[in-house]
């Protein structure tokens, strides 16, 4: 099972501290989220797991984390300033603004390509989503950069001051790809890996954390010999989809796409996205599922457009900017080229949506009460223990229950609550994903042991408090990674 659709995710994830609405106390800020105590942890886990995944288990992958404001002309070289927009549409009854690429055609498809749209909306085929009408203006493009201004005495239109927030975290890798490789001594096939905050002024922003404006992205860059980037692109995405089933989503909720040929950004030769079923209550199947993660071969458009050389044939310099060269010199084989570059990019907060709704379940109890189980994979979890005392005012078993949390905290993150009954108290770190439940009860002063309830199956065992820390990471599965 998985949630019915992102709404039940929405509520939850407000009533039990995983994502608030920002900005709240004044009205809210449209597609702003802000995470709260649960929702930092379960980010932090999906970071942590995706960087354990590249830069610690691996030995051919480096990590980094460049600024998010760059030199404006790490923006023009690498093709945003001029081709970093979405098609924009208003409809000029209700003035929503639409994104073309979205819009359906009559015969209920989006994704047209945006000359054939322009002639739809011409010929009034194509009605506004909200409210139906055909009266829409032309696709025109709209830069997703968000701009800003550096120093204090700049003018707010000065183009000398102008500078973007990052729309990606890939163009701070490839600028800083000669510095990685150099100082770690790297020789291909290698990566550098990159997580942090882009920005994009989304048309359509929505979908709750599906699409906003401000976003983190897990993104990497994997530098190989030209030749061989086909079949690291292919390995990339086998990875990827191994590992969001290795972290609990259901094979059953993902799905690649191929990119048609039209819909390649300007940099691509492939690009294979993974999809995940985010939108389960559609009635048409095909449009139950959007992207969650894309994997591209961007060639050597990068590091080509970020260096000095090569010049063209009268020895005119393609970047006049650029004062490096970004090109590999193979020691073995005595050759210098530029290498291809495989980026699998997926979104933090995106991933986070996935892996909340995949676990997402329901259960009855024995009263016929319905009871959320929230069963995240034990290592994503935000908290892996809960101890709870049963007799909040019994002193011996709440100082017990106090000092066997502290005991935890060091190994793997552990709460104290004692803020309810014991079945409130094991409900409410059942919805909130906790694996475990260790509970104080009377006969734990006598026997030093404490039952601990395991969510999945609600089964108990009695356990030796001197053995409790082997028992859990036993049982969670993890080594020192909690
Ligand atoms: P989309 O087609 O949904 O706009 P994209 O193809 O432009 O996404 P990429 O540039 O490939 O996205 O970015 C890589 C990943 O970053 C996406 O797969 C997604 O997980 C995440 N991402 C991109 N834009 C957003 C956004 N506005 N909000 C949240 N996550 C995003």
């Amino acid at each position: 099972m998985a949630a019915p659709n992102i709404e039940a995710i929405v509520g939850l994830a407000k009533r039990r501290g995983f994502v608030f609405p920002s900005s709240e106390v004044y009205g809210g800020l449209g597609s702003s989220w802000d995470y709260g105590p649960l929702g930092v942890e379960l980010c932090n886990n999906v970071k942590r797991a995706w960087w354990r995944a590249m830069v610690y288990n691996r030995d051919d992958i480096e990590g980094l984390d460049s600024s998010i404001i760059l030199n404006r002309l790490v923006w023009k070289h690498s093709g945003h300033e001029d081709t970093f927009s979405d098609p924009l549409v208003d409809c000029r009854d209700c003035k929503t603004r639409l994104r073309a690429d979205k819009l359906e055609s009559p015969a209920g498809q989006p994704g047209a390509p945006e000359s054939e749209v322009a002639e739809l909306i011409r010929a009034k085929r194509i009605k506004c989503p909200n409210c139906g009408s055909t009266d829409l203006t032309e696709p025109r493009p709209f830069n997703l950069m968000f701009r800003t201004t550096l120093g204090a005495a700049s003018e707010a239109d000065d183009p000398a001051a102008l500078a973007y927030l990052r729309p990606e975290t890939a163009q701070g890798i490839f600028i800083n790809y000669l510095n990685v490789q150099q100082s770690m001594r790297r020789k291909l096939p290698f990566g550098v890996a990159q997580i942090g905050k882009s920005f994009r002024n989304e048309v359509t922003p929505g979908n709750f954390i599906f699409r906003t404006r401000e976003f983190e992205q897990m993104e990497m860059e994997y530098f190989v010999r030209p030749g061989e980037d086909e079949q690291s692109h292919q390995e990339w995405i086998d990875f990827f989809v191994a590992w969001y089933g290795s972290l609990g989503l259901s094979p059953a909720n993902l799905r690649l796409y191929e990119q048609p040929r039209e819909e390649l950004a300007h940099y691509a030769k492939r690009t294979v996205d993974i999809l995940y079923r985010f939108f389960p209550e559609r009635e048409d199947e095909a449009k139950q599922w959007d992207e969650l993660m894309g994997i591209a071969n961007r060639t050597d458009f990068d590091l080509r457009a970020h260096s000095k050389n090569p010049a063209d044939a009268e020895g005119k310099r393609f970047n006049p900017d650029s004062t490096e060269d970004l090109s590999y010199f193979d020691e073995a084989a005595k050759e210098r080229f530029y290498p291809y570059v495989i980026e699998p990019a997926a979104g933090v907060n995106r991933s986070v949506l996935a892996f909340l709704m995949d676990a997402y379940t329901e259960r009855t109890t024995e009263k016929g009460e319905t009871r959320v189980v929230l069963k995240l994979h034990p290592e994503l979890a935000p908290i892996k223990a809960a101890v709870l005392p049963l007799a909040k005012n019994k002193p011996e078993i709440v100082g017990m229950a106090k000092a066997i949390k502290r005991s935890l905290q060091p190994v793997l993150r552990a709460v104290y609550d004692d803020t309810g009954g014991i079945g409130k108290l094991y409900a409410r770190q059942d919805e909130v994903g906790t694996p475990f439940c260790v509970t104080v009860d009377h006969q734990s002063l006598e026997d030093e042991a404490v039952t601990v309830r395991d969510r999945d199956t609600w089964g108990q065992e009695r356990v030796k408090v001197s053995d409790l820390h082997e028992h859990l990471r036993g049982r969670l599965g993890l080594g020192n990674q909690c």
